[in-house]
């Protein structure tokens, strides 16, 4: 029978060549699997460029914080002994020693029993003082004298050596992502350097003969490159370092040159486009050739999203994302910021998802885990995510959802009332003041301009 075979079986059996499908989670487990554990290689770092950057190692505390005991108020260092009898009918005279301590001065005379030194806010105590006596609380009683009319107790006003941090002591565990605080902790130790995970080098590609970069004039029947402009600010937004390459045609010579160019001076190699095993699409046959061990998934059951596809070649993750920039970003999501952003030395993203109740029933296909973009409201006992779905091809449909959420592959609906994980697009989403539900009104718009103008966030 095979020898019959008509041209338009052919295209049959070339469209269903998705011969295993895998689940999301086999998937991920195995190009997981496949890609680590591995080290994440670090480079050294000044403290200004640190920000944002995951520490490879754990940092010790070279020193104590403060260093010296030092005084929190300006004030009198005192003997707290000499003051166990004041009170305000019973005021103690002091003698004031010869000797101002200011910031950045060392003491050089100790305190002795029935005197008190001059001590600033930041100086260091003066030997034999164990207090100090805010100057408010003292007046004075002659030249060289002071009256003090309250006991004062053992440290007093006395951050001690170490109190804060002290030398040896874990200050900074591996992983951290360095904000303005950790810098802080890192300058009060006198640390200028700091041993940051390298960004992993992502090197992107969009594939088709139909793409034409932004900037440059739409040919017929040609659509401008979004992918690429997604998927490198993607990359960027956890922790790689992203080289977008352009689009290539459906040239299998081409492509091929261009990844291997690629996957020579980069970490990882992210595709969008020609995924399906159709003709033109070719990416997927030149994937195994550039090393072992090749292909690990492609067709997952995702959706949108099922013909992912995720190999590992010497070593190095290189993904296919569908050409639909809104499947490209479920998956890329779901399935490649976990890789990514383990390969940048930076913990799982668990900022990003919020818990929120879905007000409508949402349909779902059995057997494949869907993804549904979710517009955030502030309802009135938490958050409600409203699907906003307009079809995967639609770009805009994720510019205007904050996140997603996922119906497991053996679910077949969510119902109304659920409460659902939402996992959001970035971190610093806002949620919308206001969201109008509808079909599109260019008329909206103009009360919409207003209201945002007035600083409200309208979503429709
Ligand atoms: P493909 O997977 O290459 O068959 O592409 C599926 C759909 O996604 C087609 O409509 C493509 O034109 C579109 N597409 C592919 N790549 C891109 C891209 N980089 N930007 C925008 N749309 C794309
Ligand atoms: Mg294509």
């Amino acid at each position: 029978m095979t020898s019959t075979r008509q041209p338009k079986d052919r295209q049959t059996i070339d469209q269903d060549q998705f011969l295993t499908i895998l689940s999301r989670e086999n998937a991920l487990a195995r190009f997981e699997a496949a890609l680590f554990p591995r080290a994440v290689p670090g480079e050294q770092c000044g403290l200004a460029d640190a920000l944002g950057r995951a520490l490879a190692d754990d940092v010790t505390a070279p020193i104590d914080v403060p260093p010296f005991d030092r005084s929190n108020v300006d004030g009198f260092a005192v003997r707290s002994a000499d003051l166990s009898s004041a009170g305000e009918a019973t005021p103690v005279r002091m003698i004031v020693n010869d000797e101002v301590i200011a910031c950045g001065t060392q003491p050089v005379r100790p305190v002795l029993s029935g005197t008190a030194t001059s001590i600033a806010t930041g100086g260091p105590v003066p030997r034999g003082a164990d207090a100090i006596v805010m100057v408010e609380h003292t007046q004075p009683a002659g030249a060289r004298a002071i009256e003090i009319r309250r006991a004062a107790s053992p440290g007093q006003f006395i951050s001690y050596a170490g109190s804060d941090i002290a030398r040896g002591e874990a200050l900074l565990r591996a992983g951290t992502i360095i904000g303005s605080r950790e810098t802080g902790m890192l300058a009060a130790c006198g640390i200028s350097q700091v041993l940051v995970a390298r960004r992993p080098r992502v090197a992107i590609i969009s594939t088709g003969d139909e793409l034409v970069q932004p900037g440059s004039p739409l040919t017929p029947a040609s659509i401008y490159d979004s992918n690429g402009a997604i998927v490198t600010a993607a990359i960027t937004e956890n922790g790689g370092e992203a080289a977008f390459l352009g689009a290539i045609p459906d040239d299998e010579p081409q492509l091929e040159a261009a990844m291997r160019e690629a996957l020579k001076t980069s970490d990882m190699l992210v595709l969008s486009g020609g995924t399906s095993k159709g003709a033109g699409d070719v990416s997927h046959r030149i994937i195994a050739r550039l090393g072992r061990p090749g292909i690990i998934a492609h067709g997952v059951a995702l959706k949108p999203g099922k013909p992912l596809c995720l190999a590992v070649c010497d070593g190095k993750p290189v993904v296919i994302l569908p050409g639909f920039p809104t499947s490209a970003m479920f998956t890329f999501h779901d399935m490649i910021v976990p890789v990514l952003r383990r390969m940048a030395g930076l913990p799982p993203r668990s900022d990003a998802k919020v818990s929120a109740k879905v007000p409508v029933r949402i349909a779902s296909e059995l057997g494949r885990t869907e993804f549904v973009m979710v517009s955030l409201v502030e309802g009135a006992d938490g958050l409600v995510a409203y699907p906003t779905g307009k079809g995967s091809g639609a770009i805009t449909s994720f510019a205007q959802a904050e996140g997603l959420l996922r119906i497991d592959a053996l679910a077949d609906q969510m119902p109304a009332g659920a409460e659902a994980e939402v996992t959001l697009f970035t971190p610093h989403v806002r949620v919308p003041d206001l969201v109008v539900v509808g079909s599109h009104c260019t008329g909206l718009d103009l009360v919409t301009a207003q209201l945002s103008r007035a600083g409200l966030s309208v979503r429709s």
